[in-house]
């Protein structure tokens, strides 16, 4: 679950690390009387209005209707709020978004952490993840950080390096120092980066995330070490842990069919192809997409109804797939365990009938107990279905509706 980086910013705070402080407004005048309350409380005269879109490259970014960037400078309270309002409720397109944009409902008025001191700020990298190779955690960081991290990457990658955690021990005390040393740090600021590697690395444990990504972390000009942005992502596994996580789930950022389809149990991603699929168990469903591919076809969806689908779910799935206008052909490929083959037929059968008027052609491959009796009710139903018994016939009735 990908969340907005002032609630990203909000964990990282929980656990100690220093984040740029703020608050969250949805109208420039909102913005205005929270940036007042920072001044009062933090001493800062300037402010930064930073858009909340799930989405990076905001800095670059542009909003279309007003032409405004993504993160804005505000250098003084009177200029919040028309900054604030140059931002919401407009489209911001960055490298990381469609054509379109993201529709803007929130900025963050945070701090600016980049003012005056006895030396220059310095923006580094760092982020958090899973190395999925090695089965471990890494921590990758660069002293290149900021707004052309990714020209870093392509350019100079040697300036991008890699810590790997064991996970008895967690980030050592050697790691932090050797993090710090590479970041080209020294005296208090050495000290400050090293407690906030340990720091960010237990909330990264602790929040059960997947991924995090602070660019750029800051060196201030007073040796300070803040965490200026945060992409944080969620491991949707651990939520069940974290009910109070929950609530940060912004589904106006998600794709709506997937909404619907997290509400009714089903795993559904949408994808670019042409054949709809709709499978029990995410191996054989990748196996599926697999064998469309193989026979000329694009899947246009993953979709697990899961192992106790009934009719119910099964309809649900259906009518998910036929609302995407790019598919062509659906298979349906179902493995009797547990669920019996006839059921699901029938289920197939009565979604057909209820929904009316399937002008693609749907080719349903069961398989597993009670398949026989299964292909039976199908060819029976007089419905325009047809029913295959192995893969490779789905794979070949495939190729030749998409013919
Ligand atoms: P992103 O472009 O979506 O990654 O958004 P960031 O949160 O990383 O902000 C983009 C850029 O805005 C940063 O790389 C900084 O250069 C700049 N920025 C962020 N906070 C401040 C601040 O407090 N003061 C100043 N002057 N610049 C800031
Ligand atoms: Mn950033």
């Amino acid at each position: 679950m990908n969340i907005h980086e002032y609630q990203g910013k909000s964990i990282l705070a929980n656990y100690g690390v220093a984040v740029q402080r703020g608050y969250v407004a949805s109208t420039g005048d909102e913005a205005a009387v929270l940036a007042k309350k920072l001044k009062e409380e933090t001493g800062t005269g300037w402010f930064v209005i930073k858009a909340q879109i799930h989405a990076g490259g905001r800095g670059k970014g542009t909003v279309t209707e007003t032409g405004s960037r993504g993160v804005v400078l505000a250098k003084g309270l009177e200029e919040v709020a028309e900054k604030a309002e140059g931002i919401l409720g407009g489209h911001l397109v960055t490298l990381q978004t469609k054509a379109g944009g993201k529709l803007v409902n929130k900025v963050f008025v945070a701090e600016d952490v980049y003012g005056p001191g006895a030396s220059e700020p310095k923006e580094f990298y760092m982020s958090i993840l899973l190395d999925r190779g090695i089965g471990r955690n890494v921590i990758v960081y660069s002293p290149d950080g900021g707004m052309n991290i990714e020209e870093v990457a392509e350019k100079t990658p040697e300036r991008i390096y890699k810590e790997t955690i064991d996970p008895l021990t967690g980030v050592t005390g050697f790691q932090c120092r050797k993090i710090a040393f590479a970041l080209g740090l020294s005296g208090a600021a050495s000290k400050e980066m090293q407690v906030f590697v340990k720091q960010l690395y237990a909330a990264y444990i602790g929040c059960d995330a997947s991924l995090f990504e602070i660019n750029p972390v800051l060196k201030t000009s007073n040796d300070r070490i803040i965490a200026v942005d945060a992409k944080v992502t969620l491991d949707g596994n651990g939520l069940l842990r974290h009910p109070d996580y929950i609530e940060m789930r912004d589904t106006s950022e998600e794709d709506p069919l997937e909404v619907e389809a997290t509400a009714a149990g089903l795993n559904y991603v949408k994808l670019d192809g042409n054949v709809g699929c709709m499978v029990n168990g995410a191996g054989l469903a990748m196996a599926t997409m697999d064998i469309i591919k193989l026979s000329g076809g694009e899947p246009a969806n993953f979709l697990d109804v899961g192992g106790t689908a009934d009719a119910k779910r099964v309809e649900t799935a259906f009518r998910m797939i036929l609302r995407d206008g790019a598919v062509k052909a659906i298979l349906v490929n179902i493995f009797g365990g547990i669920v019996r083959c006839d059921r699901v037929a029938q289920g197939i059968v009565d979604a057909y009938k209820n929904i009316g008027d399937i002008r693609v052609p749907i080719i349903v491959r069961l398989q597993g107990t009670n398949a026989a009796e299964a292909k039976e009710l199908i060819d029976r139903s007089g419905l325009a279905v047809h029913s295959v018994i192995t893969l490779q016939e789905a794979a070949d009735k495939v190729k030749m509706v998409l013919a």
